[in-house]
């Protein structure tokens, strides 16, 4: 029996891309970034597929609190740190690093009495005004660390780009420069690059790089397609064709009717739909792989059900393999027909969906 929608893991293909990492950033060590349950890949298999990497970055304690309770005995960052000091007493007893971006966060460190040795990474705003000590009070922030015996010294330095997938902007540098001024003469190890900047700014490859979606085989950038910049897919797409059928010129298809069809045809209803995770706001013409061949999305895309023109002239039956998005079909170009970046369609995989690893 073929199931409904599933999606294949191709863990050779992680390893492919760790590989790519290596080959962009020779020099510096990898701290794997799988938050959301590893971009929608499964948090715990992917981890298994990451013996070759230095360190592992998440963004919230309970998935860190998971990859221990697993046995996993890496590294690990916790990017968006803690609130209160119950969290960091959570954060300590699984040995788990902290991203440190506020004040709020320095002084419960300052205040707190236990004999752990704090692993801090002490964050810098470079401009994305998100999290991070903005340039005037990160040097005070760092003193306070410093000066901390609970603290492990020397402290981790890092900052985010907030536009390293756009080659043309100026930023970029910017930022980097800002950071490698701020940090100057700290002897501790840093941290700037996710994905976008490892491949497209040499310039802020540190001690450390942060990938996340090109492990997953996916470009950073709009423009090219992860094949093209030497990554492979890592997660295909799959479900199968539950009914085709004939349909005259001129009929309707799906809620609202808002495609008709020009002639006669031959449609195909595949079984996956939001409710999976495919995009609600995939348009008219958006590929899908029908037993290998292109043909395009017709209609709207309902809960558990798309609709698909099989012409006359492709075989297809009940039963038949569907590819939505992995190889084959680049869920970059997917991510293009539904207005959105293949990030959230990586990571809106749903429950439903069987995530199968070989
Ligand atoms: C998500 C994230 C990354 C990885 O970003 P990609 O674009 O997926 O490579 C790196 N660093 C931080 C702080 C992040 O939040």
């Amino acid at each position: 029996m073929t199931l409904a929608a599933y999606a294949l893991i191709d863990s050779d293909a992680i390893k492919h891309n760790i590989q790519q990492v290596r080959m962009y950033a020779p020099k510096a060590k990898i701290m794997a970034v799988i938050k959301a349950n590893a971009y929608g890949h499964g948090l715990l298999r992917v981890t298994e597929s990451l013996t070759d990497v230095d360190a592992i970055a998440i963004a919230r304690i309970d998935e860190g609190i998971r990859l221990r309770e697993a046995g996993c005995i890496k590294r690990i960052v916790i990017l968006e740190g803690f609130v209160c000091k119950q969290e960091l007493d959570k954060l300590l007893r699984y040995k788990l690093e902290i991203v440190v971006h506020s004040a709020g966060q320095l002084e419960i460190i300052q205040n707190y009495q236990g004999q752990e040795n704090i692993s801090v990474w002490l964050k810098l705003d470079t401009g994305m005004n998100r999290l991070g000590f903005k340039a005037e009070e990160f040097l005070l922030a760092y003193q306070k660390l410093a000066v901390c015996s609970q603290v492990k010294q020397p402290i981790s330095l890092m900052t985010h780009l907030s536009r390293a997938d756009n080659l043309k902007s100026l930023v970029s540098s910017q930022q980097i420069s800002m950071f490698k001024q701020q940090v100057k003469g700290f002897s501790g190890e840093k941290s700037i690059a996710n994905s976008a900047a490892i491949i497209a700014w040499p310039d802020s490859l540190t001690d450390w790089v942060r990938p996340g979606i090109m492990l997953y085989g996916v470009s950073p950038f709009s423009a090219r397609i992860g094949e093209e910049l030497g990554l492979m897919p890592v997660m295909s797409l799959h479900s199968r064709l539950i009914s085709v059928k004939n349909i005259a010129a001129g009929e309707a298809v799906g809620y609202a009717g808002s495609w008709v069809s020009k002639k006669a045809t031959r449609l195909g209803v595949v079984a996956i739909g939001y409710g999976d995770g495919y995009p609600r706001y995939a348009q008219n013409g958006t590929p899908v792989l029908v037993n290998g061949k292109k043909v395009p999305l017709v209609g709207r895309v309902s809960m558990d059900m798309i609709t698909v023109d099989l012409g006359l002239q492709i075989e297809a039956s009940p039963g038949d393999l569907v590819t939505l998005w992995g190889n084959g079909l680049a869920v970059e170009e997917i991510a293009k027909y539904a207005n959105t970046i293949p990030y959230t369609l990586l990571c809106g995989i749903t429950q439903r969906v069987e995530i199968k690893h070989v």
